[in-house]
């Protein structure tokens, strides 16, 4: 029996808030705050169980303690934007709440993609005798899940980690995104960048690109792309030598993103606009249709998962695991798309490990770092089975 206070109310906080609905043996009380009141209420109005709403700016910590000083929470999940996470975990540490979130912080103005900022916070954690968990959404979250997993129970030494991210739907609109416009552009539109031999290596943005047969989706491009799991994963599976993320694009969305790159649409740096100061890739996130309204008539799946060599009993093995996920069934269950669910269902059962004090610690974690076997058991459970396969 614990209360949770769930902070932003975009594509994934709606699926955490429905997840967490569904399971009132630990969530007894829901409260869902975000930047706009009218999209906790739209949430709400969707669930038949009673949850409270609450507005909040989560940039601004002041604010953030006076909420959760009235709502007291047992856990915070901090599905807002990776802008807010280091003034939640302020938050936190100054009211002793628990915190969980799904991505790493960003500064606004550098696309870094690094943990350092919040496993800076370790120390101040553990003095307090808190708990945070970073990155417990799909990828980061599951990902890493599915690493510790082999790990534990089907590999010795694991030496190479592809991790695939393919979105085969189709949402309708020449162009969108499927999470939050401004972090997805300044991922995508990065360097790529993968760890070989002890070494990061870079490449350009989008320069390798492989065919791979997806099981249930049939071969896709997928491109090299840095992603920030990578690097606590590369820190926690001891003897990795190869770690590469890839995701999958069409040729429509990379053609847009060219020409909105080639015009200066995604710079993230302030210009001069008719008198005011506007940052271009702000701009183009207020034109793109928002994450949680493409759920409605989006078509087909997605397939994620992690291709893994290493040995076992001293002989080589190559592993397969893989969720696939239909945006359509995500619609007719609780109103998401596949992108919000395949992460807000993770985020809820994390929250669930931490609740029910199954992962425990004091201080700042990654997932990988707790026993994966009682979060791969709820997975299927709440929605998201995965299928493993041995390929040697
Ligand atoms: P959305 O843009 O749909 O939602 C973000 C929400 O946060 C909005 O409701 C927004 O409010 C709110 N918000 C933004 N700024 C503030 C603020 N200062 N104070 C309070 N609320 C605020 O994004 P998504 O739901 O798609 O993504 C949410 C998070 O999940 C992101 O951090 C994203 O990177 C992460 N993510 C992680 C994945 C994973 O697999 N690990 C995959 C996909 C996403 P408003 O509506 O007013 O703008």
């Amino acid at each position: 029996m614990s209360k949770v206070l769930i902070i932003g109310a975009g594509g994934v906080g709606g699926v955490v808030t429905h997840k967490c609905a569904q399971v009132p043996e630990v969530f007894s009380e829901i409260v869902l705050a975000s930047r706009t009141l009218e999209k906790c209420e739209k949430i709400k109005s969707q669930i038949s169980r009673p949850i409270e709403t609450a507005q909040v700016d989560a940039d601004n910590t002041a604010e953030l303690v006076q909420l959760i000083r009235k709502v007291a929470p047992d856990l915070i999940i901090n599905v807002a934007l990776p802008y807010q996470d280091l003034s939640i975990m302020d938050a936190c540490l100054e009211t002793g709440v628990d915190y969980m979130d799904t991505a790493n912080y960003e500064p606004r103005d550098e696309a870094k993609f690094c943990y350092k900022w919040q496993w800076d916070y370790h120390d101040r954690f553990k003095e307090k005798g808190l708990m945070a968990l970073l990155g417990c959404g799909f990828d980061p979250g599951v990902t890493n899940i599915f690493c510790a997993h082999a790990l534990k129970n089907h590999f010795d030494e694991i030496h190479t980690v592809d991790i695939m991210d393919c979105n085969a739907g189709e949402h309708g609109h020449p162009f969108a995104t499927n999470f939050n416009p401004e972090i997805n552009i300044r991922e995508v539109s990065a360097r790529g960048k993968y760890y070989e031999n002890g070494r990061w290596i870079e490449t350009d943005p989008l320069s390798i690109h492989r065919t791979f047969d997806f099981p249930e989706i049939g071969p896709r491009e997928m491109y090299l792309m840095y992603h920030e799991e990578m690097e606590s994963l590369v820190k926690n599976i001891p003897g990795i030598k190869r770690m590469r993320f890839w995701m999958t694009f069409s040729q429509e969305y990379l053609t847009h993103l060219r020409v909105l790159e080639n015009v200066g649409m995604t710079r993230i740096d302030p210009v001069q606009f008719q008198g005011c100061e506007i940052v271009p890739l702000q701009f183009l996130k207020a034109l793109l249709p928002e994450p949680s309204s493409l759920a409605q008539n989006y078509k087909g799946k997605t397939n994620i998962g992690c291709m893994i060599e290493g040995l076992k009993n001293g002989k080589p093995r190559k592993y397969y695991i893989y969720n696939v996920c239909d945006h359509a069934e995500c619609y007719r269950e609780i109103q998401a798309q596949a992108i919000s669910y395949t992460t807000g269902v993770p985020a809820m059962i994390g929250a669930m490990m931490m609740l029910t004090h199954t992962w425990r610690g004091k201080g700042v974690f990654n997932v990988e770092e707790f026993d994966p076997t009682p979060f791969m058991e709820k997975l299927g459970q709440y929605g998201l089975p995965w299928t493993e396969k041995f390929l040697d």
